[in-house]
């Protein structure tokens, strides 16, 4: 999952980009509204938007306008401080999906995280069942056949990133980016050899490779 993280406080973000980098979410950090809105004009690949308001250069409600204008539906979690409750109904108002306060329960962070990706794959349900397999990205125990799978990381990330769009299919270049920030330099075959991996542990059924297109997972 590839996050976007929108925060001009350096303390703030420097802990918060530390706890995301931890949980395995590639992020790139921004920390003023023009960047914000240059890196969101220039790349779709953002799965969600951790988005502070008041920003240098443009208000966080300018940039979140802006996108929802262009019909960007990335997902938009709005950070805020505690008493700052007309900034936030403006920013549900103007098209944000859900606000943590702050100063930051990191646990909540990562729990509504975890909520907004869920839904914007179209699931309530925390768990993903396939068949055999099951899934749970809070915890991210896998299970086959009731028994646990231990994944590296980057498996994780990119199993992550395929059933959080089941059905769909990923190409390549779409599953780098959601596995690399900026700041990460990226080796030609990584993808191919993580799904291999993934195939081992999980068995050649739940990831499926479209042939000249990408892979995907089924719809459960
Ligand atoms: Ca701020």
């Amino acid at each position: 999952m590839r996050l976007l993280l929108v925060e001009d406080d350096t303390m703030i973000g420097e802990v918060v980009l530390d706890l995301l980098r931890a949980e395995h979410y590639a992020v790139d950090w921004v920390k003023d509204g023009e960047m914000a809105d240059t890196a969101l004009r220039q790349s779709q690949s953002y799965d969600l938007v951790i988005l502070d308001l008041g920003l240098p250069r443009k208000d966080g409600i300018e940039v979140l306008r802006a996108m929802r204008s262009r019909k960007d539906r990335t997902p938009v979690l709005i950070a805020s401080a505690r008493d700052a409750v007309e900034q936030r109904i403006a920013g549900l108002d103007a098209g944000a999906d859900d606000y943590v306060l702050k100063p930051y329960d990191l646990d909540e962070l990562l729990a509504r995280l975890r909520a907004l990706l869920r839904r914007a794959a179209g699931r309530a349900e925390p768990i993903f069942e396939y068949k055999n397999i099951s899934i749970n990205p809070a915890t991210r125990e896998v299970q086959v056949d009731g028994a646990a799978v231990t994944l590296s990381a980057r498996e994780w990330a990119v199993l992550e990133a395929l059933i959080a769009r089941p059905g769909a299919v990923l190409s390549r270049t779409q599953l780098e980016e959601k596995l690399y920030s900026w700041r990460d330099e990226v080796s030609s075959n990584a993808v191919e050899v993580y799904i291999h991996g993934l195939r081992k542990k999980l068995g050649s059924e739940l990831i499926q490779n479209v042939r000249g297109v990408g892979y995907m997972v089924p719809k459960p």
